[in-house]
């Protein structure tokens, strides 16, 4: 049963600024209505070590993030400060580890069906100017990357939510011990994944 479609798990951080603007009950509401099971929980103040190591898990991150963010300049009819995706990646990297350390963060690990995607889809894209309508980073902030780029910082988009089921397993073993994760059953299950709904008539 381990490998069954309903135990998927991916890791959820809110970010500092999603406790600062007194979101943490919203955001939790957003992912807990689908279904999706709490499995843990638990507020951290990060050092900069540890945030650079969650980013770093994914080795080729460093690189996607600084072509997506030269990406972003070209989009805007704006010169990027290096056409270097290296040290781009790596000057959103070292913004991370300033901003993901301002504050305290609660992290979460989410279980269910498509765990993953289902947690992304919720969460929206990572710039809050262009993320759906509905999602919790296009209805519950504003920030953009013009924004961001003009005051040399990351992006302030409220959630951290895994981008794959890989790094979805790693992350989760770097934030959480065994002990601190709860196997436990929700009545929701039996609607979302019981194959035969026997009684539930009278
Ligand atoms: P996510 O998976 O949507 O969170 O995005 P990434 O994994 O690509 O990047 C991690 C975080 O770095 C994002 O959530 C933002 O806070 C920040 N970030 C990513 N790309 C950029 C960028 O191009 N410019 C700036 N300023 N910040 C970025
Ligand atoms: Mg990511």
């Amino acid at each position: 049963m381990e490998n069954h479609p309903k135990k998927e798990q991916t890791l959820v951080i809110i970010k500092p600024d999603g406790i600062q603007r007194t979101l943490i009950g919203e955001i939790i509401k957003k992912y807990e209505r689908t279904g999706l099971k709490l499995r843990a929980m638990k507020m951290i103040q990060a050092t900069e070590e540890k945030v650079e190591q969650h980013y770093l898990i994914d080795p080729e991150w460093v690189e996607k993030v600084g072509e997506k963010s030269i990406a972003s300049y070209e989009k805007r009819g704006v010169e990027p400060p290096s056409r270097d995706k290296k040290s781009v990646g790596q000057k959103v990297l070292d913004g991370l580890k300033k901003y993901m350390t301002s504050g305290p963060v609660i992290a979460m690990i989410w279980e269910g069906n498509q765990a993953v995607g289902v947690v992304r889809k919720i969460t929206g894209g990572t710039e809050p100017l262009s993320s759906d309508v509905g999602t919790i980073r296009g209805d519950f902030t504003i920030d953009s990357y013009q924004m961001a780029d003009v005051d040399e910082r990351p992006i302030r988009n409220l959630i951290h939510s895994s981008g794959s089921l890989d790094d979805a397993k790693a992350e989760i073993a770097h934030w959480f011990t065994k002990e601190e994760i709860f196997d436990y059953s929700l009545i929701a299950e039996e609607i979302l994944y019981d194959v035969n709904l026997d009684g539930i008539a009278e």
